[in-house]
């Protein structure tokens, strides 16, 4: 018997455990509260919210289709979408992966060929770029972060997605960011960040300093597949990743 947990210390375990976890949810709304980041709705067990900034709701109670309290009901949301015209090229719509409260997400374009094939985001010569950057720069697992991209089904011929992909499929990207909630978000070269941050500059002005998306601090860097064909510039890139990692420390201490 000894080595059985008894039931009245089960039960304390369990009363002790939901209220640990009731302490965090609401940690986690007061916090996000004070940083005027999301507006909490405190309803139990649910973490939902909406990024401030734009002061808007991302998806208004007129459009139900989109309404997700988690990422499972926002990939449900999306369905077998055929909301524009990258539906009739694709294999899979590659959603995104990850920790669904992941502290650090990364944002890319779109899918390329492995990743249409896979259904995951990052998964190819770019993506092991990628995960090296995740394991070996920053000591994290890829399952630790959240990986995902601006468009979720792959542009042909890798070509950039246009306004109207972007246009329709972009609220699942902000969706997404809003349930996540993470301190700090990485963004993959020129098209994920001028689409985040709604500007034109180059990303070779954009990199390596903190910019603001809806209140969660964005580090923009070079695209890995860019680094693929100019090596040279991991460097720089690195440089940004370790101002990602001394932030993500500050923000533990
Ligand atoms: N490039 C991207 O931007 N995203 C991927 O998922 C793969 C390659």
């Amino acid at each position: 018997m000894s080595d059985l947990i008894d039931p009245e210390e089960l039960l304390l375990l369990t009363s002790s455990l939901r209220r640990h976890l009731q302490r965090r949810e609401q940690v986690r709304i007061v916090r996000v509260a004070r940083d005027n980041r999301i507006e909490g709705k405190a309803s139990a067990g649910k973490s939902a919210g909406s990024i401030a900034g734009s002061g808007a709701e991302l998806f208004s109670a007129g459009a139900p289709s989109l309404v997700a309290s988690n990422l499972e009901e926002l990939r449900a949301a999306i369905g077998d979408c055929s909301r524009c015209k990258l539906c009739s090229g694709r294999t899979h719509l590659v959603f995104g992966v990850g920790n669904p409260r992941a502290t650090l997400m990364f944002v890319g374009e779109g899918p390329g060929r492995d990743e249409d094939l896979q259904g995951e985001p990052f998964v190819g010569r770019a993506g092991q770029l990628l995960t090296d950057i995740i394991t070996k720069g920053i000591g994290l697992r890829r399952e630790d972060v959240y990986i995902a991209n601006v468009v979720k089904c792959r542009p042909p011929d890798n070509r950039n997605p246009e306004p109207d992909e972007v246009a329709t499929c972009e609220p699942f990207l902000k969706k997404q960011i809003e349930l996540i909630s993470p301190e700090i978000i990485v963004g993959l070269g020129k098209f994920a960040v001028q689409t985040l941050l709604q500007t034109k500059m180059p990303i070779t002005k954009l990199r390596g300093n903190w910019h603001t998306y809806h209140g969660i601090k964005l580090m923009p860097t070079f695209h890995p597949a860019y680094l693929l064909r100019n090596p040279a510039d991991k460097k720089l890139v690195w440089e940004d990743i370790k101002k990602v990692i001394k932030e993500m420390r500050r923000e533990d201490s």
